[in-house]
């Protein structure tokens, strides 16, 4: 089943939604972007999604190799420029909005979940340099990572420090040059090892001498796979996970120091590894919010192809006893309509998060602080709605669907991951009850209900923020505890109401367009 990437919906999304334009000066830009990313997307991503699922990433004596035909599409994703478009002009980037940003990567998600992880990691890493990094690093480092000749990974968990991240004992200890020694062992590290590029730089979060217990006492350091004289810094990739989905994306045991200590850097201040770890964190939070975009998408498309062509049962209501596809059983179509309603709420949402970020790089403290209440509803209800489209993709084709051979189920696995890691969705909606909510007094909060309010036209949407804004008073007074137990269905009805908010801009946007084609037709029913 061909693949083609959404390029009309992305188009009404960036213009209505984040509204893309108001940060551009030559929109013409936009339709350059959406077309070369659904080229790279559909040409190269795409075709090896199940080559990449059945050969998996190998792993042999520290090293990694990927799957065959993934060294080459890498090639054609650096040489187009795709990993700096949205990073710093002064690095060889392109400065373009993260919003644009988020299609290209909105593709290449649909296209291949398990290989576009890899130069996402980069994206936050680029972000968390440029805005913590001392002047050196930046020179040495931003540049190639821009560029794409470098990768870049993230390194926090450890055997005992899962959510928990204060739990870390990778230890730091300064030389006096300037360099710190790294010793530990951290796992899960995605791509952590491979043989796309010849030098990964890894940013970890390690403790140094003397630091506070906890949080408190965490710093970030970059310690590159090569050192700036070309030797092997001392670090290894020891195994490589066995997993459910994404088998393409190495998810390495990394050792750090094991021959007296890895070489690295500090990336802002010591003890201040927190505030520049969630300057990437929360770029991977939304991209992770996109994977469950792309993968709803791909899921989507994909069991609307086969609705079409399986023919099965006769239609219940209508004379003709034959055979019909199953797009035509009222059940199917319920389902279908759904993937489709629950892709382009999902897709309103999380672009909308990203256009939020753009203004509030962009020097606007309301956005930012919106950004920050919108980034858990977006992670953590983007890849809920990943998954459950893709399990429903996964119905519609029946038991061809629980086979392999379709395509539905590697979907179905690879998006399982995607509620668990970047924060599971539980810590999302800690955080959005515990620090989100309360954020500026209550204020940044308290403007999206009322900006909600000021658009919503639906009954039902208005029915469903008056209950949110019930319940966010409820939790303001409850006790922790109570307010944590009840977060996570809270965080789903807050997903729900901006979700249905900004559908309903983009069905205005439909209402308006002089002339309705088949695609605008069936949106302007999945709005409905
Ligand atoms: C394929 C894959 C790729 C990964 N990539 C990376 C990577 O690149 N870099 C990296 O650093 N890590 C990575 N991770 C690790 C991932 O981020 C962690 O698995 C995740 O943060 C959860 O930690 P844990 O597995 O220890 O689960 P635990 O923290 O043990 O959580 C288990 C359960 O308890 C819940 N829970 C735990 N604490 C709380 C709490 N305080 N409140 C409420 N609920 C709680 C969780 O929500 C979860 O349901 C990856 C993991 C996988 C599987």
């Amino acid at each position: 089943m061909t693949f083609s990437c959404a390029v009309r919906d992305q188009r009404l999304v960036l213009d209505h939604v984040a509204r893309v334009g108001e940060l551009m000066d030559d929109t013409e830009v936009i339709d350059a972007v959406l077309q070369g990313a659904a080229e790279l997307a559909e040409g190269e991503f795409a075709p090896l999604d199940r080559v990449g699922d059945t050969q998996t990433a190998r792993w042999d004596n520290g090293t990694v190799r990927t799957p065959a035909g993934f060294r080459e599409a890498y090639q054609a994703f650096v040489a187009g420029g795709w990993m700096g478009l949205a990073a710093p002009e002064h690095a060889g980037g392109q400065g373009l909005p993260l919003s644009l940003s988020a299609a290209l990567m909105d593709d290449l998600n649909a296209a291949n979940l398990a290989f576009a992880l890899c130069p996402m990691l980069g994206f936050g890493a680029i972000e968390a340099l440029e805005a913590h990094g001392s002047e050196q690093l930046k020179r040495d480092y931003l540049p190639k990572i821009v560029s794409g000749e470098w990768t870049a990974t993230m390194n926090l968990t450890e055997p005992q420090a899962g959510s928990d991240v204060g739990a870390l004992k990778t230890r730091a200890v300064p030389t006096g040059d300037g360099s710190w020694k790294l010793t530990g062992t951290k796992i899960f590290i995605t791509w952590g090892e491979h043989d796309l590029t010849d030098n990964i730089i890894h940013m970890v979060l390690a403790r140094t001498p003397g630091a506070p217990d906890g949080t408190r006492g965490i710093s970030l350091f970059l310690v590159p796979k090569l050192l700036p004289d070309g030797s092997r810094n001392d670090l290894r990739c020891v195994s490589i996970e066995h997993k459910l989905g994404i088998h393409a994306s190495p998810t390495c045991v990394m050792s750090y120091g094991d021959d007296g200590g890895s070489t690295g850097w500090l990336v802002g201040e010591e003890m201040a590894g927190m505030r520049a770890m969630f300057t990437m964190m929360n770029n991977a939070r939304l991209n992770v919010g996109l994977q469950g975009v792309g993968v709803a998408e791909r899921a989507t498309q994909r069991a609307v192809g086969y609705a079409l062509q399986r023919v099965q049962g006769a239609r219940a209501s209508g004379p003709s006893r034959e055979p019909v596809p199953i797009a035509d059983h009222p059940d199917v179509r319920r389902m279908l309509l759904r993937m489709r309603a629950l892709t382009m709420a999902a897709r309103a949402l999380v672009y909308y998060a990203f256009g939020q970020a753009d203004r509030g790089a962009r020097g606007d403290p309301e956005a930012r602080q919106r950004a920050d209440v919108l980034t858990p509803l977006a992670k953590a209800w983007g890849t809920d709605v990943g998954f459950e489209v893709a399990s429903l993709g996964v119905q519609v084709h029946g038991g061809m669907g629980y086979v392999e051979e379709t395509g539905a189920a590697q979907h179905l696995r690879d998006s399982r991951i995607t509620p668990i890691y970047e924060g599971t969705n539980g810590i999302q909606a800690a955080d959005l009850v515990q620090r989100k909510l309360g954020l500026s007094g209550g204020a940044a909060f308290d403007a999206l209900i009322a900006d909600v309010r000021a658009e919503a036209a639906d009954e039902r949407l208005v029915a469903l923020t008056d209950a949110v804004e019930i319940c966010a008073a409820t939790f303001r007074e409850a006790d922790v505890d109570d307010r944590l137990a009840g977060s996570y269905p809270f965080l789903t009805m807050c997903s729900v109401m901006v979700g249905g908010w900004l559908v309903e801009r983009i069905g205005r946007a439909i209402d308006a367009e002089p002339k309705r084609d088949e695609f605008l037709r069936g949106r302007r029913a999945a709005v409905d």
